[in-house]
């Protein structure tokens, strides 16, 4: 480490992000992948209301949080300040409230009380804090999870959240539980939820998918690559629907075909604050350099043996 990153290092951990309390780098804590459901009135088991998901914010942003996509994640592209924390944001199931429309003043715009309209809004005051989601859609459900249930508006919906930095995950046409189903049956659900996103966003491609109910098919090479119907996929993640803060994407424990996730729950996500407040060495802290990876002295066993290219290991001593 040169000197001048050491004063800055040294002027990060007296600062640290806003709120927040001064944590040294450890890039090889933990990283919360958030599970959002439903976004309405009230809040219950699977929803979570506009006001407490704002407050979700506020609260990440507070203890010095800061929003990454999956994407990155997975390629261990962790760009973010040094002393700040990656948190994902996931939301399955393409239910209305995460992206409506609604008519203002005869004028088409994103309600503000919706997912998308609150991340919009927050990333604006907090141009630090990022604007990054996963949204794992439903293209072929009934309603009102069939693409935001919003039938004239689901390409401009799907080409808002790609032309905005959001991401858009696999989560089978309509919500199939795979464990169920016969090889021929699962490689269809995925890869006819694949064209039809792509009637409406034909060159994006879709790196992850979250498995309905959690639940893999017999074998996890059928949900992770092949072709169904003239349809090739192909997924870099695979996620579950719980299991707690996944590890380090640098950490040999690091698995992406099986990323655990936190539903985004009250009791769950003061759970896992608490857990992180008081258990500041596990949590994933930024070292501000999204070339090295820095670690705790003597933890170079923990690292996954082959790091992404370009990306070295650092031991926090500076060796
Ligand atoms: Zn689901």
């Amino acid at each position: 480490m040169s000197a001048v990153r050491r004063a800055v290092l040294a002027l990060v951990l007296s600062a640290g992000p806003a709120g927040a309390q001064a944590l040294a780098p450890n890039e090889l804590g933990r990283v919360m992948i958030l599970e959002y459901h439903r976004l309405a009135e009230p809040e219950n088991r699977w929803t979570r209301t506009p006001a407490n998901f704002r407050h979700d914010l506020e609260t990440l942003y507070a203890k010095g949080y800061r929003l990454i996509g999956l994407n990155d994640v997975i390629d261990g592209q962790i760009a973010l300040p040094m002393g700040t924390t990656p948190v994902v944001l996931t939301f399955d199931d393409s239910s209305p409230g995460q992206f409506r429309y609604i008519d203002k003043d005869g004028q088409l715009v994103i309600d503000p009380d919706c997912a998308v309209g609150i991340l919009d809004a927050f990333a604006e005051a907090h141009p630090d804090f990022g604007r990054k989601a996963t949204f794992y859609v439903l293209p072929g459900a009934s309603k009102p999870n069939r693409l935001f249930n919003q039938p004239e508006y689901e390409a401009q919906k799907l080409q808002y959240l790609v032309s905005h930095g959001f991401e858009i995950g696999n989560h089978t046409l309509w919500h199939a539980n795979l464990g169920k189903y016969p090889e021929p049956i699962v490689r269809d659900q995925i890869a006819r939820a694949e064209v039809w996103i792509h009637r409406y966003v034909p060159q994006y491609r879709i790196r992850t998918l979250a498995l309905p109910h959690g639940v893999y098919p017999k074998q996890v090479a059928w949900a992770l690559h092949g072709t169904a119907g003239g349809t090739t996929y192909e997924y870099d993640a695979i996620l579950e629907v719980g299991g707690g803060p996944a590890p380090s994407p640098f950490a040999q424990s690091f698995d992406p075909t099986h990323l655990p996730r936190i539903q985004a729950i009250e009791s769950e996500l003061r759970h896992w604050l608490t857990h992180f407040d008081q258990n500041p060495g596990e949590r994933f802290i930024s070292d501000g350099d999204a070339a090295t990876v820095t670690i705790p002295a003597g933890a170079r066993g923990r690292l996954r043996p082959a790091l992404p290219p370009g990306v070295k290991a650092v031991e926090r001593d500076g060796t």
